[in-house]
């Protein structure tokens, strides 16, 4: 038997071929270096749809991704297996003596991760993983006492403090000619189709995605031009305020190095508001993170434990006429289409359905999480257990649970006009901005010159808000008297 030779990068939530951790340490340390990714059977046979844009948006970035390698000698090992197999067997295979990965923090993977490093181990293969897709992981920012942060604030002045020039450097992937190995000719099948990983075609070039390292470059150039008024507009779901680079984020076809690194310059400069607002947002994902990485119960549970003993009434319909968006109120059912029509929701839309679902429909936000998390291109266990936690207010950092959005006064408010209402909620586009954000409030001499009828063209609503509200206080209170016990931790 020869000798173990070069090293395989195993790509998974990191996509792209420049700016990568693991691509820089193989090409210095232990070339040749081989590419693989695997379509990991244990992830998508338990995706809930045989259409889904985040498999597509995945497939086309692993084409560009194949391609990109290939212009430099490589190419792209695309296996459709259990990724806890197939990686000891391919590093068996092709003979390397090393395989490198980056770092994933989602407990399922952590789990995925160890069993293949104890196999490789088995093999006598090396297994090394390290940081990529976050400027600061795991314990990397404590408090004083070496505790980590549950309040935002606070973590993001640390995390900023700690911030320097070498964090957002970009990890070098040149290599030198021959550093890159080709797929072996057995080996060396182009990335499958859809229809050949049991998969169909979605409508993700409708929505307005792009994928692969090529979108991620045309949305932050788009965005860079709008970053100054980012902080004005940001909030406002019919406006073009946001980068839409979360599901980029996701995967890793841009490099979370380059985007904060740039925008914390840019914030620097003169009017850097936006800049410094939105790098702000940046931190928030690292904030979760390092909130799911040392108290992992979060997964399934409430940060507080006190909030898993709220006996949530669940009221039949409730659950359904949310997702369907058709509870009546205009603003929640407009952002529970969007989600639904396009894999997206603008984050104040997030903020307002997550926080109806839980405090006036009753529904445990577990059941709201799920759906998210079914249908969200850009979803991440960890931000969106986050937003979840501080919309329903069982998490760290969560806005008081006495403190209940008001679903019209929100809408009022961030969509003045009701132009966003109108995009999705096309069976009352006639009513007029003061009308649109609560159909019911109407006398019904407008709603019939506006010829809409409740109950025919658009429900009405589902629950009444000041009750409701007074409920939701009762079921909280009752599950935190006398007090909040104190969260879990890993170790
Ligand atoms: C209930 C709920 C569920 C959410 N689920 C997810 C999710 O599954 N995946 C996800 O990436 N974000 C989630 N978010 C956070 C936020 O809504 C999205 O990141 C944002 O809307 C994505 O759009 P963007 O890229 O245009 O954001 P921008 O405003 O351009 O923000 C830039 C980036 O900062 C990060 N970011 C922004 N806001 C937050 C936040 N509140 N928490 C963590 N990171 C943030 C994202 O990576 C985002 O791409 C959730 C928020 C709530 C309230």
């Amino acid at each position: 038997m020869s000798p173990p030779l070069g090293s395989l990068v195993w790509f998974r939530r990191d996509l792209r071929d420049h700016d990568h951790a693991a691509l820089s340490a193989a090409i210095t340390d232990e070339p040749p270096v081989w590419c693989a990714f695997v379509l990991d059977r244990e992830i998508l046979d338990a995706l809930p749809s045989r259409t889904d844009r985040r498999v597509e948006f995945i497939r086309e970035s692993l084409t560009e991704l194949d391609a990109a390698l290939r212009r430099r000698g490589g190419g792209l090992i695309v296996r459709h297996a259990h990724a806890r197999d197939e990686i000891p067997a391919l590093a068996a295979r092709l003979g390397v003596a090393a395989v490198y990965a980056n770092h994933d923090h989602e407990p399922a993977a952590i789990d995925r991760d160890a069993a293949v490093g104890r196999s490789l181990d088995a093999r006598g293969i090396a297994f090394r993983t390290g940081k990529d897709h976050l400027v600061f992981e795991r314990g990397e920012i404590l408090t004083r006492a070496g505790t980590p942060y549950t309040v935002f604030t606070p973590y993001r002045r640390a995390w900023l403090a700690a911030l320097t020039p070498a964090h957002v450097a970009a990890h070098d992937t040149a290599a030198a000619a021959g550093a890159l190995a080709p797929p072996p000719p057995d080996l060396d099948d182009r990335v499958p189709a859809l229809g050949a990983i049991g998969f169909h075609a979605t409508d993700l070039a409708s929505v307005g995605v792009k994928p692969g390292m090529s979108g991620a470059r045309t949305f932050f150039r788009d965005f860079r031009r709008r970053v100054d008024g980012y902080a004005d507009t940001r909030d406002f779901p019919a406006v073009r305020g946001p980068s839409y680079l979360s599901t980029h984020l996701r995967f890793g076809t841009v490099s979370v190095r380059e985007l904060v690194g740039w925008a914390h310059a840019r914030a620097l400069e003169r009017d850097g508001r936006g800049a410094a607002t939105w790098l702000s947002e940046l931190v928030w994902r690292e904030f979760y993170a390092q909130i799911l990485w040392h108290f992992p119960h979060v997964a399934g549970r409430a940060f507080r434990p006190a909030y898993d003993t709220i006996a949530w009434p669940d009221p039949p319909g409730n659950l359904d006429a949310w997702r369907a968006g058709r509870t009546g109120y205009p603003i929640v059912d407009a952002a529970m289409r969007q989600l639904a029509r396009t894999g997206y929701m603008h984050n104040r839309l997030r903020m307002i359905a997550a926080s109806f679902l839980a405090k006036d429909l009753h529904v445990d936000w577990r059941s709201g999480e799920r759906h998210f998390a079914d249908l969200l291109l850009d979803y991440e266990l960890a931000s969106n257990n986050g937003g979840w936690q501080w919309a329903a207010s069982t998490g760290c950092d969560a806005q008081p649970y006495f403190r209940v959005f008001n679903p019209v006064a929100q809408s009022r408010r961030f969509d003045p006009r009701g132009a966003f209402i109108r995009r999705y909620v096309p069976e009352i586009a006639a009513l007029g901005p003061d009308e649109i954000h609560a159909p019911w409030t109407l006398p019904p001499a407008i709603l019939a010159a506006r010829g809409v009828v409740l109950g025919r063209d658009y429900p009405p609503p589902i629950v009444d808000h000041a009750t409701a509200r007074q409920r939701a206080l009762e079921l909280y209170g009752r599950a935190t008297a006398p007090g909040p016990a104190r969260a879990r931790r890993r170790d």
